[in-house]
């Protein structure tokens, strides 16, 4: 029997409890539960169920009882366990009682060409949900930064514009693109509106490159660590992710000219202002060598720019896109990370030609993002003065980002070392002594500790990602205090 990993692990596990004020035993409720997912082909033959101690963390019984349970469950044949491979879903006989057999999901979970998220990441995306979690490395501002009044008067602004909500043309809401156009001159870009594509998130962007411009076996190069490792779009597409190092200048560029010979098709992948995960900035005297570079080979840039508004000290060097005289980059910016995710709105720019291409994929894919938000954003980006808030946001976030210094000073100077990121949301903790990251995640999880750990993004130091955007305060003390205790043992 094949082994379905856990789809880490199914909601259906992780937000269903028994009911303590019931008559009928704990036990019992657990077993029918996972009989009735098993019946249902919401638990396919081969599912791998969390391991024990988890298991019971998740439906809040102690171990004894979860033990109870599956032994009901292994001895009706429904699940079995084999040491060291975990306990599975191994419902032949069951399927064959059941007078309506279900299809055998198990194999097909695995069977498309697209790859699921690395296991840490799926548990991340889960359990980021959770109240009682500490969120100590999450990409997105804080619920309390939501700029209330502001996105308020956008909404009204945009319902009184909104003249249909019917599709709208492939590279999307004309009056978004002019607002995007007219944003980007502040940082030198000089484009019109047709060099602009709306996409749902700067993700959709990275999607539609990986599947309308690459092919299997092209390389697309990276920094290491980078953003792009932790995602599986590319790799999806059978698209090869080179890592190139950086040093505090940013990408070692010079290191990709021995690959360069070998391949036919390749692309840069570069996050040059205050990038995920390291929060390193490139110097512009970099820039301008690693843009001159890639003209000399022919090498297309693709510069995600997600967080260059997010400067605390001062504001960054200009983007690569201000200085691409002959196209050469494709330019990425969103909504998400300085005023609202959940907008899903991002923005490609490029050349005309490579625009119409992925427009044209995304009309395949999902016909445009969602209409009411281009016309929110557009409104935001057009009439609404955001110097008040985009200051405001400075301000908390360096509080936010000298208070986690701070804690970082207080607990961890001894074993790890790190650089004060000038902007963006992250700080890269990296041990002096290689630790196992993958154990602490698991350890700190069970403190109900989230870490985003360095080897998720391809790093092979041991290092967190640590966030000073999302957790409250006191939650960065707490987390990080537990932290270094769990260090200690
Ligand atoms: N690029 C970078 C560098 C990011 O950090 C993120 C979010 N983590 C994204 C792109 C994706 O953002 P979105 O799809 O929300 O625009």
């Amino acid at each position: 029997m094949t082994t379905t990993q856990p789809t880490n692990y199914t909601s259906l596990l992780t937000n269903w409890k028994p009911d303590k004020t019931s008559d009928i035993p704990l036990c019992k409720q657990i077993s029918g539960y996972i009989l009735s997912l098993v019946k249902s082909g919401e638990l396919p033959i081969g599912t791998l169920l969390p391991p024990q101690r988890l298991l019971s963390k998740l439906f809040c019984v102690n171990r004894s009882t979860l033990v109870t349970a599956l032994e009901e469950l292994l001895s009706l044949g429904i699940i079995e366990t084999a040491y060291g491979a975990g306990t599975k879903i191994a419902s032949n006989t069951w399927s064959l009682r059941m007078s309506t057999p279900t299809p055998n999901w198990g194999s097909y979970l695995h069977a498309g060409a697209f790859k699921e998220n690395l296991t840490n990441i799926q548990t991340i995306n889960k359990l980021e949900f959770k109240d009682e979690i500490i969120r100590l490395g999450t990409g997105e501002l804080s619920p309390s930064l939501y700029p209330k009044e502001f996105m308020t008067y956008a909404l009204q602004q945009a319902s009184q514009k909104m003249t249909s909500l019917n599709y709208i043309e492939p590279l999307g809401l004309y009056e978004l693109r002019k607002a995007v156009a007219d944003f980007l001159l502040m940082d030198g870009i000089q484009v019109s509106p047709e060099n602009v594509l709306i996409t749902s998130g700067s993700l959709q962007a990275l999607h539609l490159i990986s599947i309308a411009l690459l092919k299997k076996g092209d390389v697309c190069f990276t920094e290491v660590p980078s953003y792009l490792k932790s995602l599986q779009v590319f790799s999806s597409a059978g698209i090869a992710l080179q890592g190139i190092p950086m040093d505090r200048s940013g990408i070692q560029y010079w290191e990709m000219t021995s690959y360069l010979s070998e391949k036919t098709s390749p692309i840069l992948y570069t996050i040059p202002t205050f990038q995920n995960p390291t929060g390193l900035v490139t110097s512009t005297e970099r820039r301008k060598e690693l843009l001159h570079f890639c003209e000399n080979h022919q090498l297309p840039i693709i510069e995600d720019d997600a967080y260059r508004l997010l400067w605390l000290d001062s504001p960054p060097p200009k983007p690569l896109k201000s200085l691409d005289q002959h196209g050469n980059v494709l330019y990425l910016g969103t909504a998400s990370k300085t005023f609202a995710p959940g907008l899903r709105i991002g923005w490609l720019v490029g050349p005309t030609a490579i625009l119409d291409r992925l427009a044209d994929a995304k009309m395949q894919l999902d016909y445009g993002a969602s209409s009411v938000s281009q016309w929110i954003f557009a409104e935001l980006l057009q009439s609404v003065d955001k110097t008040d808030y985009l200051n405001h946001l400075r301000a908390e976030l360096k509080k936010r980002r000298d208070f986690m210094v701070t804690l970082l000073y207080k607990y961890f100077t001894d074993i790890a070392q790190f650089e004060i990121p000038k902007g963006g949301f992250y700080i890269w903790l990296t041990f002096k002594k290689p630790i196992n990251v993958n154990k602490l995640f698991t350890k700190a999880l069970n403190h109900n500790i989230l870490l985003n750990i360095g080897t998720l993004y391809g790093s092979t130091s041991s290092s967190l990602r640590l966030s000073f955007a999302y957790a409250k305060p006191e939650e960065m003390e707490t987390g990080l205090q537990m932290l270094r205790k769990l260090l200690n043992q």
